[in-house]
This record gives C-alpha cells, structure tokens and sequence, in this order.
C-alpha cells in the first residue's frame, strides 16, 4: 500500500490539483477504513503521528478546551497502569491518579468515590483507562467504566487507550460508550509514527498542532499519507483475521505460559489466578522470576534469537521497576525478575517449542551462578 504512494503519489491531501485530490481520496478511503475498524463514523477520525500524539491529544486537547470554555478548574483522571503516554500529560497537568487492585484492574469503588469528590471540588475534564495493557496485556472493564463516569462526572469525557489491543479485543464493541479512542498502526503490522484518534461527533478539543487546520481543525499538519493508507490495509486485515487468530494465538500463549510454569518454580504468572486468563490479551506471556534479574535474563534469551523484553525501563541510569508491577502491589524483587513473551498473529507452534526449552534453561543457569 506504502510503495505506490511513495513513488508517484506524491500529492498533498490540501492541495487543489489532480495529483493533490487523488491523495485526498487516498486519506477518504483510509479514514472510512479505520472507522468501520473501530466502530466510529470516518468524520470522527483524527489522524495522528502514533499513539503517543494520540494519548496526548485526548488529555491535554480536552483539557486546554475545557478549561479555556467555562471549566477552568476541571482536572484530568487517570489509571495508575497507563502507558506514561496518558500518565505525563495527566500528571502534568495536576490530574489525579487511580489504584488498581492486585489484579491490574482498576478498583471500580476508589473510581466512583474519586470522581464524586473531584467533581464537587472543581470538576473533571477528561478519565482514561486504557483498553488492554502494554506490559501485562489486563484488559479493563472500560463498559462499566463508562458507567460510573457518567453517573459521578457527568460532565466529564473518557478516553481509552486502545494501542494494544486492536488484535486481541473487538475494540469496536468494547468501546461503543467511549467518547476518544486511541490507536496506533505498529502494533497491528502497520508502519511506525502513524496512529489515529476517534474524537466523538460534537466533542471538542483544541489542538496540540496549531497550523493548516487539517484534520477539521483537530490536528495541524499535512498528513503521512502512506502510511495512513497502509495502517488501514493493516486495520482491515486485523479486523479479519482476529476471529480466528485470537483462540490460536491465545492456545499458543497457554502452551507457553503452563509450560513454562510447570519446568520452572518460583515464578508468578502475571494477572493470573490459577490458570484463568480471561482479563488477559491473547498475545501475553508476563511472568516474574524469583531471584534472578530480566536484563541478565533477556541477553541470555537473545542469544537463542528470542527477542523479548521486560516491563521496567532504564530512566537516568538507574533500572527502575515497572510502574505497572509497583501498582500491582509486585515487591521490587519480584518486579526485577519480570519477562514479556509476546506473541503475534505469525507465532507457531516451533517458535514455542523453542522458548519452552530457552526460557527454563535460562532461569535455572541464571539461578545457579546467583543471578
Ligand atoms: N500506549 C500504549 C499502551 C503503548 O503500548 C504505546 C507504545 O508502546 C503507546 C501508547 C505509544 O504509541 P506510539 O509508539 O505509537 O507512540
């Protein structure tokens, strides 16, 4: 979808000539795309630059129009899992931060009594609670979110972001009640720096971008037209295969995540009680290791050409662990010791064979020199 577009397609989309209205055609026939994908009409379709714009935009668009338009106090409401692409602006811009419970989802009660007491203080702008976490792969009860929202903040929107879950969740039916939705096209077999935001007909947002006024006055800036048209070849393939990837992918992941817990002890699966994981994405195998440390962990399995990652990141030179684990209630032990095993929709059955036999090894030679 991309090649054709880079080589002779040059036009641009706000253009007047044949050339520029073809690639306007190309952004029409995308935005259409990307709104049967995601249960929205094509006019409340913003194109962005990924989910990070996205998220942004949902939190401080909302909040600059909100408190520019008769809402000056009104604050942002967000999950204390999110990816920090929700978790900065909000914390930013002095919003309030919720708890989840030991099991990654976010505790219904706190929410209501949090948004009772904030609306009666000043008000509230905007609530995200994310779709399907980047880390564990939880998904949150976003319908019953919707609910309380409206019934403590009436006045207030919600924001979903949904970056991760496009192939494992039918974001069209879980986020038929939500007023913004975030997507991004990498993580469903798009192109990179290319993501989109539903922005809910007669909702309003100032933009990040102030400039051309394109995207309905939403997002400043001509668009990727490449890589619009090819997220949305890679949405509507998404959309396709899911039925059938979903039960695979998840029976794959299963084999991974019971074989590995049944070679290896000491070893917490994440999200998982017993061996129920229906609050979980298909694709994610989060496990976290008694007394050895992820990134030993991680070069060891690179070795063995698995390629995969763990939930903390290297701020400042220091390895700090995941925000995520820490609001779980995970020890910082524990949360050092954390693996992601992700899974895609071309996951076969060697490919786990494989890490069934690298990722104990692993384990157990890390356990015997100490870590
Ligand atoms: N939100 C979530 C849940 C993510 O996992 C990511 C990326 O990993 C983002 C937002 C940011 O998206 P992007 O990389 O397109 O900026």
């Amino acid at each position: 979808a991309m090649v054709p577009l880079l080589a002779s397609g040059y036009g641009n989309p706000s253009g007047a000539h044949r050339l520029a209205r073809e690639a306007n055609r190309v952004l029409d026939d995308a935005r259409e795309t990307m709104a049967a994908a995601l249960g929205a009409d094509p006019g409340e379709i913003v194109f962005t630059a990924g989910g990070t714009e996205a998220d942004n935009l949902a939190i401080t668009g909302v909040l600059n129009r909100q408190r520019s338009t008769g809402r000056p106090t009104a604050v942002p409401v967000c999950s204390a899992v999110e990816h920090h692409a929700v978790l900065e602006p909000v914390e930013h811009r002095g919003g309030a931060v919720l708890a989840v419970g030991a099991d990654g989802i976010v505790d219904l009660d706190e929410l209501a009594t949090t948004l009772e007491r904030l609306h009666a203080a000043g008000g509230v702008a905007v609530v995200s609670v994310m779709l399907a976490n980047n880390e564990t792969g939880i998904i949150q009860p976003i319908d019953r979110v919707v609910e309380v929202v409206r019934d403590r903040a009436p006045d207030a929107l919600v924001h979903t972001d949904a970056v991760q879950a496009l192939c494992w969740v039918d974001v069209a039916e879980a986020t038929a009640g939500v007023d913004l939705i975030s997507v991004s096209a990498h993580k469903f077999g798009g192109p990179k720096g290319v993501g989109a935001l539903v922005v809910r007909d007669g909702l309003a947002l100032d933009p990040l971008f102030k400039g051309g006024g394109q995207e309905r006055e939403r997002r400043g800036g001509t668009q990727n037209v490449a890589g619009i048209a090819a997220m949305a070849v890679a949405a509507a393939e998404t959309v396709a295969e899911r039925p059938t990837a979903v039960p695979r992918v998840s029976a794959l992941r299963d084999r991974l995540a019971d074989g590995i817990r049944s070679r290896v002890d000491g070893v917490v699966e994440t999200g998982v009680t017993g061996t129920d994981r229906s609050t979980k994405t298909a694709n994610l195998c989060h496990l976290c290791f008694e007394g050895i440390e992820s990134e030993a962990l991680l070069f060891l399995l690179e070795k063995e050409d698995i390629m995969a990652s763990a939930a903390s990141s290297c701020a400042s030179g220091a390895m700090e662990p995941s925000h995520v684990l820490a609001a779980m209630g995970y020890d910082r032990d524990l949360a050092f010791g954390s693996l992601r095993l992700s899974l895609g929709y071309g996951t076969t059955e060697a490919d786990i064979d494989a890490a069934l036999a690298a990722v104990p090894a692993a384990v157990e030679r890390l356990r015997q020199r100490g870590s």
